[in-house]
């Protein structure tokens, strides 16, 4: 398999170097030449469990890599780090099957793919016999960043900067972060929000004069964001392993559709729902639930992307995202591959903050369906599942989740369902204790962490629990035009 740029300047690209780079050199992501499988009998994987389905996704997509290579970077991925022997649960409740994609060690979806990253762009390097330091450049909205921080952190040959919205995150996202050990760890809080940090690590990646700086230095830039390739095909895998859960557990039957929800923020997470459906994994609808950050809200149901206007801080901050770098991707699915096309959308989201695609497009949406939540809305969800049924969610999966209800209501349709479940409740302990009626006023972080865990009664995470012994380390802060300063002061050149 190859690989591609959605802007057209660039072909033939092995996955290695994708990954590696991360970005292609016109600005565009790279995308696998063909997403389309038809001969994949699903049915026949059920019996596999998660790292043997993990292979044989990985084998597809990243064909220059051994069978054994993709083995050894599963199995340091998808080990003890996770505190569940399944890796991916899925729990029923209140007529939904909740895929649990937070049992890894940062408590959040986003490790389901940082935990092989590292591992695959080892090998990558290996591959093309780079003799540089790799340095992984990240911005993020919470969760990516210590996810990536723990994924990188004392790996030889490579450095990591994560660059976090300063007042964006939540108070235990932030202290995951601060609190990062390894030699090779630089976090610095940005005055700005995650698309101001996520706009500055995109200009970096492309400032073509600064990268050839580095290079000289013997430095090669990457990025562990979901615009990264290797990212992106390691979450297919669990949409498929969330299928064939409910087929062996006789939930559908074979060849039976499902409805897959997913809180979207970068679209990262949704695109690889797609990408396990154009595989040919029976998935009727893609439903992209938003926060009052409802831009993708929008372009579904309208087919206009418009940025220009307020980024909100809500409680469900890993959402908070007015530009969704994964969408690029789909633009390139819906215009029917037409390199031409997404370069003039995305040249018009830059210069005039907003486009609008063409009927044609529009159609190719159909599968999607969008509906946003709430502030209130979304903690009304966490409650209304608490009282229900005893299961707690998190903020995120609440937006999910109340999207879900809505679309119900809407629809009638039936269809068995999964909703992606993205992070530990206890990440966001505030929000969820206030709305199953856990009095939390004057009370710290830790202290509603404890009240949320007895009163329902599920141990506080362990990654959780060590923050409070851990003491900061990282204070830098920056403004947000001075990012680049910052990567040359770390790298000390
Ligand atoms: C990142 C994140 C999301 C959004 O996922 P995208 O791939 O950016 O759409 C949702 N929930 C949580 C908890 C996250 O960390």
């Amino acid at each position: 398999m190859l690989y591609r740029s959605t802007r057209g300047e660039e072909k033939g690209i092995s996955s290695s170097e994708a990954m590696l780079k991360g970005i292609a050199s016109d600005g565009g992501l790279y995308v696998p030449d063909n997403i389309y499988f038809n001969n994949i009998k699903f049915e026949d994987l059920v019996s596999m469990d998660y790292k043997e389905l993990t292979c044989f996704i990985l084998e597809k997509y990243f064909t220059d890599f051994g069978k054994e290579e993709l083995l050894e970077c599963i199995h340091k991925a998808y080990d003890c780090k996770f505190d569940d022997k399944d890796i991916v649960p899925l729990i029923e409740s209140c007529g939904v099957h909740f895929m649990e994609l937070y049992h890894g060690p940062t408590l959040a979806f986003k490790d389901m793919a940082l935990t092989i990253l590292p591992h695959l762009l080892k090998k990558a390097v290996s591959k093309i016999n780079l003799k540089k330091h790799l340095v992984i450049l990240t911005a993020t909205s919470g969760d990516t960043g210590k996810a990536a921080l723990e994924a990188f952190a004392d790996v030889e040959g490579t450095k990591i900067i994560v660059f976090f919205p300063q007042n964006g995150v939540s108070e235990i996202q932030k202290l995951q972060m601060i609190t990062q050990e390894g030699t090779n760890t630089c976090v610095i809080g940005i005055e700005g929000n995650f698309d101001d940090a996520q706009n500055g690590v995109k200009d970096i990646l492309n400032n073509r004069d600064f990268m050839e700086k580095l290079d000289k230095a013997s430095y090669m830039l990457s990025s562990a964001n979901s615009i990264n390739i290797g990212r992106l095909i390691p979450q297919v895998v669990y949409y498929i392993y969330g299928y064939l859960n409910l087929l062996k557990n006789n939930k559908i039957e074979i060849g039976e559709k499902i409805n897959v929800v997913v809180p979207t923020g970068n679209f990262g997470n949704i695109l690889a729902a797609y990408y396990a459906k154009k595989m040919g994994l029976p998935i009727a609808r893609l439903i992209c639930a938003s926060n009052e950050n409802n831009v993708l809200y929008d372009f579904i149901n309208k087919g206009t992307y418009n940025r220009k206007r307020e980024l909100k801080l809500t409680s469900s901050p890993s959402m908070d995202i007015l530009v969704s770098s994964n969408l690029e991707r789909l633009l390139y699915e819906i215009s029917g591959r037409d390199a031409g096309i997404v370069k003039g959308l995305m040249k018009k989201l830059e210069m005039e903050g907003e486009y609008e695609i063409t009927e044609a497009m529009i159609r190719e949406l159909k599968d999607f369906y969008s509906e946003y939540a709430s502030e209130k809305e979304t903690s009304e969800a966490i409650g209304k599942v608490y009282r229900n049924s005893g299961y707690i969610i998190d903020t995120h999966t609440a937006v999910a989740y109340s999207v879900y209800e809505k679309y119900v209501v809407k629809t009638g349709d039936n269809t068995k369902t999964i909703i992606a479940s993205t992070a530990s409740p206890f990440k966001f302990a505030g929000t969820v204790c206030s709305s199953v009626g856990i009095d939390i006023e004057g009370f710290s972080d830790f202290e509603m962490i404890k009240r949320l865990s007895k009163a329902t009664e599920i141990n506080i995470p362990s990654a959780i629990k060590i923050l409070k012994s851990k003491s900061v380390i990282h204070r830098n802060t920056c403004r947000k035009n001075n990012m680049k300063l910052e990567v040359e002061k770390f790298l000390g050149m």
